[in-house]
């Protein structure tokens, strides 16, 4: 009766290793594709344009894309690579000069 469990345990074994396996493959490329930062832009009421003369090309946290009009990223929105140089949004502070 033993022998007989013997494969099944052994599959399940190698499917819990396998699954396993596949988390960090899977957490990375989830974060990879990730271009949005969702919950930071509704929390900080992120919008694709400026309030007035404040937007995220003029903001510190700001990371400028390859060119000037390119998307970029924010300092405190982790992940987001879509971040318009015109947007803005209530975490706003001057660039220092
Ligand atoms: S904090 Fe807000 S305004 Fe400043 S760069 Fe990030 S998203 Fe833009």
């Amino acid at each position: 009766m033993k022998e007989e469990l013997k494969p099944s345990r052994r599959q399940f074994l190698k499917m819990g290793g396998a699954a396993i396996a596949l988390i960090p493959v899977a957490a990375v490329s989830g974060k990879a594709m990730a271009a949005t930062n969702s919950a930071m832009r509704t929390a900080m009421k992120y919008q694709d344009k400026p309030s007035g003369d404040k937007q995220c090309g003029t903001c510190m946290h700001f990371v400028p894309g390859k060119t000037p009009t390119s998307a970029g990223g924010c300092k405190i929105f982790p992940g987001d690579t879509e971040i318009s140089p015109h947007g803005y949004c209530v975490a706003w502070i001057a660039k220092p000069k």
